[in-house]
């Protein structure tokens, strides 16, 4: 699996089309301060699912629609792709390329694709889930982040760990399956109820 490009339209500081094409190797971005490094990771970030407009360094989610600069007005809603070569099927799909799209208006309406269908967050997350990429991942470490690791307290550094070792979906299932066990719990309770009502 490999990251093949990355498309930005109306995502913070890119009002224009931008597609970066991610080649073999190594790829450093280069620019002065300000001038949309951190974006390009924030975008990254954002189209794989990412729902804490805080760690995109904003208040609202709205706030990394491009919101105006000098003699340009702000658009009505950011839209990011990214393309993934996914030949070797590490991803667990059957197709050979991979596009996740994710678009939100500035009314709040949100819209995630994976290549040209209509997906929910969550078919988006299941994707990424144990393949070390996605929103919780640590292949992507934002400035700041290794500080906050490291002065965090020992729960939130046993999910990273985690997360790393792959631990994460069992948890998930787990609590999926715990919910589930407690439902029919009071369910049978229920009916355990009527029975002696009944009786
Ligand atoms: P540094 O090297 O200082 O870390 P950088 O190259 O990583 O900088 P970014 O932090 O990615 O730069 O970009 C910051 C720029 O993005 C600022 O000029 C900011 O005004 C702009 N920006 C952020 N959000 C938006 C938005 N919603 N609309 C327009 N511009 C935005």
């Amino acid at each position: 699996m490999r990251l093949l490009s990355l498309t930005i339209d109306g995502f913070k500081s890119f009002a224009n089309k931008t597609t970066i094409k991610f080649e073999e190797g190594m790829t450093g971005i280069v620019g002065p301060n300000g001038s949309g490094k951190s974006n390009i990771i924030e975008a990254i970030r954002w189209v794989m699912g990412e729902q804490s407009a805080r760690h995109l360094r904003g208040d609202k989610m709205v706030d990394v629609i491009f919101n105006g600069s000098a003699g340009r007005v702000p658009l009505n809603r950011a839209l990011v792709s990214i393309t993934f070569d996914n030949s070797d099927h590490y991803l667990a799909s059957d197709f050979n390329e991979l596009t996740i799209t994710r678009k939100l208006f500035r009314n709040g309406d949100s819209e995630y694709l994976l290549n040209g269908n209509k997906v929910r967050l969550k078919d988006i997350v299941d994707l990424f889930i144990d393949s070390g990429l996605g929103r919780e991942s640590f292949s992507i470490i934002s400035q700041g982040r290794i500080e906050a690791i490291f002065n965090g307290k020992p729960e939130d550094r046993r999910a990273i760990i985690e997360t790393v070792a792959g631990v994460a979906k069992y948890r998930k299932n787990k609590q999926t399956a715990e919910r589930r066990l407690e439902q029919t719990m009071d369910n049978l309770n229920r009916v355990n109820d009527i029975i002696s009502e009944l009786a």
